[in-house]
């Protein structure tokens, strides 16, 4: 009895199929060649690295992890009537509601595939770095449930100023560890130059890099931007185009945030494969980011490092630079200055369209949802709410009946601060 997909769905395949072409691979940083997967063993367990470099059409999904994705999945597919009704628009509006998952958003759901690969190889511990927390809190709770421990290099303001995250990661069992930390040779260079450094996330992930490697019990994981986790984030779009089908609706926009490019593509692949194979040539597909990261609508498409201290592979995408600090918003998880291959290669492509909007539009936007709809979305999701509204409001004033889907991908009630900030500057 499975309501959920079986299945992830591999977007690889269909590139290849459709398109003849492929995202370039990424590179060994030291030698410049295609990285081969024994480069990667140190890292991740074996099993990720090979859905990493699949072009199997589909990876079927272990009955632990459905059991466990039972408890939350699927999630529901809401149509936004009273949105509709405030925005007096001829549009449907439908959202995908990955806030109703057990972490609150969009990220246990690799998060859990992960743990469950790593166990079933031995591993026993998994070290992250979390930036807001969102990730932290969803590998906590995975870890937590395939009895693995898991390690937590927090960026220190972050830890400082967003107790709570901290304290939902050590409820489920995680040790939290500001960063820079002195637990790493490369924290504790940090830390001799400036002992009150704020960190960064380039910082927390070099030092979660320096541990994973130093005994084989111990491996890395990353909430975003590889094609696995992209992989994983399919359960989402699987479960939206069934349930537009049951709605007997099918859209005309898809639409998502954008920090490393996880939930928009993986809400995003089952759309994405009908509009390259002809069957719905004219679908719009719109990836959203924040104008204070714009990596998308300002960055380069080249080679890149995925940390600051230059340690990963190179990854073919769309980027700012790795050396690149974005100003501190609200919307933390949009604050990464580079977008997975997957998706900078679909933008390239011409298959996805992108836009950026400031952070008073977007929390207008996320007011107006919340008092419509009753939730409270993340300052990340947010974004997907401004476009909905935007493309709501040209149905109107066209006088033409679009169908719009967008995808929640957490709720905001421990970003409350950037309510709070927004209400009292109006
Ligand atoms: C992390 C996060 C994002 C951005 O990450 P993607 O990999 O682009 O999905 C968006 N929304 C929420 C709620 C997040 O926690």
């Amino acid at each position: 009895m499975h309501e959920t997909p079986t299945h992830f769905l591999n977007i690889n395949y269909y590139l290849k199929k459709y398109l003849g072409k492929l995202p370039e691979p990424p590179l060994h940083p030291g030698t410049k060649q295609p990285i081969k997967p024994e480069d990667l063993e140190p890292i991740f367990a074996k099993e990720l690295i090979k859905q990493e470099m699949t072009l199997e059409e589909t990876v079927a999904i272990p009955e632990e992890i459905l059991e466990m994705y039972e408890m939350f999945r699927p999630t529901p597919m809401v149509r936004a009537k009273r949105l509709e009704k405030f925005l007096q628009t001829p549009a449907h509006i439908y959202f995908k509601n990955e806030s109703a998952t057990i972490s609150g958003s969009h990220k246990i759901n690799t998060a859990l595939a992960q743990a469950y690969y790593n166990k079933k190889e031995g591993v026993k511990t998994l070290i992250t770095e979390t930036g807001a927390g969102q990730w932290g809190s969803a590998l906590s709770i995975a870890c937590k449930f395939f009895g693995l421990k898991c390690l937590v290099f927090m960026v220190k303001v972050s830890y400082e100023q967003k107790p709570y995250r901290k304290i939902i990661m050590q409820t489920f069992g995680a040790d939290v560890v500001a960063s820079p930390s002195n637990k790493t040779l490369f924290g504790k260079s940090v830390l001799a130059k400036d002992p009150n450094n704020p960190g960064s996330l380039g910082i927390a992930i070099s030092e979660a890099l320096e541990i994973a490697t130093q005994d084989q019990d111990t491996k890395y994981c990353l909430g975003s931007v590889l094609n696995h986790v992209l992989l994983h984030q399919t359960i989402i779009g699987q479960e939206a185009i069934r349930q537009m089908e049951i709605a007997g609706e099918y859209p005309d926009i898809v639409i998502g945030c954008v920090g490393g490019g996880s939930n928009f593509t993986g809400f995003a692949t089952p759309f994405v494969i009908d509009k390259i194979s002809g069957k719905k040539k004219d679908l719009r597909l719109i990836a959203v980011e924040s104008t204070a990261c714009p990596k998308m609508t300002k960055g380069d498409f080249r080679y890149d490092f995925g940390d600051t201290a230059q340690k990963t592979p190179l990854l073919k995408m769309e980027t700012l630079g790795c050396d690149f600090i974005p100003p501190s918003i609200h919307a933390g998880g949009l604050r990464y200055h580079g977008n997975a291959p997957i998706l900078s290669f679909l933008n390239q492509e011409g298959i996805t369209e992108k836009i950026a909007f400031d952070q008073p539009a977007v929390f207008q936007a996320a007011i107006d949802f919340a008092q419509a709809e009753g939730i409270i979305p993340a300052p990340e999701s947010a974004h997907a709410v401004k476009a909905t509204i935007d493309e709501a409001i040209k149905c109107r004033e066209q006088g033409i009946k679009k169908v719009i889907i967008f995808n929640l991908s957490g709720h905001g009630l421990l970003d409350l601060k950037g309510y709070e900030d927004f209400l009292q500057s109006r």
